[in-house]
């Protein structure tokens, strides 16, 4: 039976991977893999500040940036507007799973790299990013996951690599991929990023990037968040295997 260019079905993840405490330079270090996008994230802090000291909220800064050798063609851009608005939607995502009322005072600065991108990097991010946070031992209301679904020609899938983000069926015919076409059918490729509270079963981040009707959308984030649970774990394993003592999980 025909699959996904990456032989994958359409439910089904790119192979994770998770590994916290990776820098004894920081407060909290992670790695997140899917398939071949790659997040680390280092949390420096909370620090309490003096100048702070009357602000009843913690301050947060997020910096996400691609490396340099994290794409087929190198990016040459110091710092581009994509990585300053993708910091923004990120941080928006940890703003929402963290207390910063319980850090007053302090500043936790988030930083995360893309060493490999194909796709998919900003979810990646956001799951780098939840883990450094627990492995810094900052309160968190949930672990929030998160992953991209979509549609690509009219097919809904999840975790969407680059050629899947770029799929135009009218631009494969006559190419050696032009029998994914019976796969994968007419049209272009959505890609919906989202991040999932999964014990709450709540939807904290949705982007949109192309066009969808209500009934397909729907479908997508059903698999989404039937699929968080599968991130989820993998996250717990993570967790567990640096603090094997943290029965919450
Ligand atoms: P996401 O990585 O969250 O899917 P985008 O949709 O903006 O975010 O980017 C999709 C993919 O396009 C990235 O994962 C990466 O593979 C590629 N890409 C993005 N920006 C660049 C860039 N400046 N140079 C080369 N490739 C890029």
């Amino acid at each position: 039976m025909m699959k996904r260019f990456d032989g994958r079905d359409w439910n089904e993840i790119r192979k994770m991977e998770a590994k916290i405490g990776i820098s004894e330079n920081c407060e909290g270090s992670a790695y997140f893999r899917f398939g071949n996008t790659i997040a680390y994230a280092f949390v420096y802090g909370p620090k309490q500040l003096k100048i702070l000291d009357n602000v009843e909220e913690g301050v947060l800064r997020v910096r996400y940036s691609m490396l340099p050798f994290s794409t087929p063609e190198r990016k040459k851009s110091p710092v581009s507007r994509r990585e300053v608005e993708l910091s923004t939607i990120i941080k928006r995502v940890i703003k929402n799973v963290l207390v910063l009322k319980e850090i007053p005072g302090t500043v936790t600065d988030i930083d995360i790299k893309i060493i490999s991108a194909d796709a998919g990097t900003r979810t990646a991010a956001i799951n780098a990013a939840i883990l450094a946070l627990a492995d810094a031992g900052i309160p968190m209301k949930d672990l929030a996951v998160a992953v991209a679904v979509g549609k690509v020609g009219q097919r809904i899938v999840i975790d969407l690599n680059k050629m899947e983000e770029d799929y135009n069926s009218e631009k494969l015919v006559g190419t050696e991929y032009e029998k994914y076409i019976e796969y994968y059918g007419q049209g272009t490729a959505t890609d919906i990023p989202v991040a999932i509270l999964p014990s709450e079963k709540k939807i904290i981040m949705l982007q949109l990037d192309g066009s969808i009707t209500e009934e397909e959308l729907k479908r997508a984030l059903d698999l989404a968040m039937e699929k968080s649970f599968e991130i989820k774990e993998v996250f717990r394993k993570a967790i567990l295997e640096k603090y094997p003592e943290d029965k919450k999980l």
